[in-house]
């Protein structure tokens, strides 16, 4: 038997529990397909708090707020940033997943167990408990995160990726957020430790992914935590801007690489990219989502992507940089920048920037 959607939303989780909700919220037939219920994204479940605001959140989902994080250099200097009017949320991935779905539901979409297993162009294939659905929908979107089926199915690839390891301990390093840099850490990259309610998610990813094991030992008994915890492999995508569209499907969030670099921050803009694809769908051009995404994100991706090449390449740099972070005139422009509030400059501002940065006393 064929089914019939306006929108098959494939993935429920932020980005895709996002479309389905406010698509249904605007009389569209959705179908949200998610492949399992009990599935926990591994994750540190950090979220900035205006998206609470802006996508009207119940703010009991939120575990801790976090209004100081810490940064500790390569020699173990440590910085505590004060967040000041931009505090971080901390949420339970398998909670806030299964909340935004149950928005997407309570705005009138079907949302399923199910998997999605292919596509021949005109029906998708989804597989729900012993029963095979074949659907037609005017328009899917492919929210089904880093390891898209649906990318595969239509492209033959995935977004490109790092591997990062991950793991829950019960032992918190302290009550808050900590990123640890340096090449004896996480080359490239950062090991970071996220404080929840049950003790404290950690992980890194490195450049080096094949030592990434040593790394994330190492760690573990550098910073006391012992014995070290088992760590999972997932991967976090990196940013191409390669894919928004291919017909009448629309890639969001971990599904089109859309994490922030340098921060690695993807909820948020899963839900925004979320946002616009929903816009583009009611306005009847597919081709607006890419323009409102670009328009809206792409400077900010760009900005992020120079500032890890060139703040994350050498240790003396991030030495200098966590060091600067005392000071409170560079405290607050680089709040205002993590924010969104100042705008993101152009390369060679930003190089300037950092070199200005980099050159003044301490
Ligand atoms: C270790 C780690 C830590 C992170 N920490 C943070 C953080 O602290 N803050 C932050 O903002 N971001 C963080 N991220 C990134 C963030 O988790 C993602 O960017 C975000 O979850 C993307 O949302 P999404 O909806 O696009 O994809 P996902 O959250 O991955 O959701 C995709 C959903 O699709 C489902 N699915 C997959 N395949 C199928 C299929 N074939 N059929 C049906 N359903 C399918 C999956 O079960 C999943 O629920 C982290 C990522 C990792 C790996």
């Amino acid at each position: 038997m064929i089914n019939t959607c306006d929108v098959l939303v494939i993935g429920g989780g932020p980005a895709g529990a996002t479309a389905a909700r406010f698509l249904a919220k605007q009389n569209y037939k959705v179908l949200l397909v998610q492949k399992s219920f009990t599935f926990e994204k591994p994750c540190g479940g950090g979220v900035v708090l205006k998206a609470f605001d802006e996508f009207a959140l119940d703010k009991t989902k939120i575990s801790h707020h976090i209004n100081t994080i810490k940064f500790v250099a390569p020699s173990h200097f440590g910085a505590d940033i004060t967040l000041g009017t931009e505090p971080l949320a901390i949420v339970d991935r398998r909670e806030f997943d299964d909340y935004l779905r149950a928005l997407a539901q309570k705005e009138g979409a079907e949302v399923i167990e199910g998997t999605f297993k292919s596509y021949d162009g005109q029906l998708a294939h989804i597989q729900s408990n012993e029963t095979e659905l074949r659907i037609q929908a005017k328009y899917i979107i492919a929210a089904d995160g880093v390891n898209s089926a649906v990318r595969r199915a239509v492209t033959g690839g995935v977004p490109k990726r790092v591997l990062t390891l991950y793991a829950k301990v019960e032992q918190p390093l302290s009550g808050t957020c900590e990123f640890w840099f340096g090449k004896n850490i996480a080359p490239g990259y950062y090991a970071w430790s996220f404080v929840h309610h049950k003790g404290a998610h950690i992980g890194l990813a490195c450049r080096d992914g094949l030592n990434a094991q040593k790394y994330f030992k190492d760690f573990c008994i550098k910073t006391g935590l012992n014995p070290v915890p088992k760590a999972r492999g997932y991967y976090i995508p990196i940013w191409k801007d390669d894919l928004y569209r291919k017909d009448n499907i629309l890639f969001v969030g971990d599904a089109a690489g859309q994490v922030s670099p340098f921060t690695y921050e993807g909820i948020y803009y899963a839900m925004r990219s979320a946002l616009y694809a929903v816009e583009a769908i009611v306005d009847g051009d597919l081709n607006k989502y890419k323009d409102l995404w670009q328009k809206n994100l792409k400077k900010r991706f760009q900005a992020m992507e120079l500032l890890q090449t060139l703040l994350l390449r050498w240790d003396w740099m991030i030495e200098r940089v966590v060091r600067l972070l005392n000071n409170p005139k560079v405290h607050q422009a680089a709040l205002r920048f993590w924010s969104g509030k100042s705008t993101p400059k152009s390369a060679m501002q930003i190089i300037r920037k950092v070199i200005s940065l980099i050159t003044q006393k301490t």
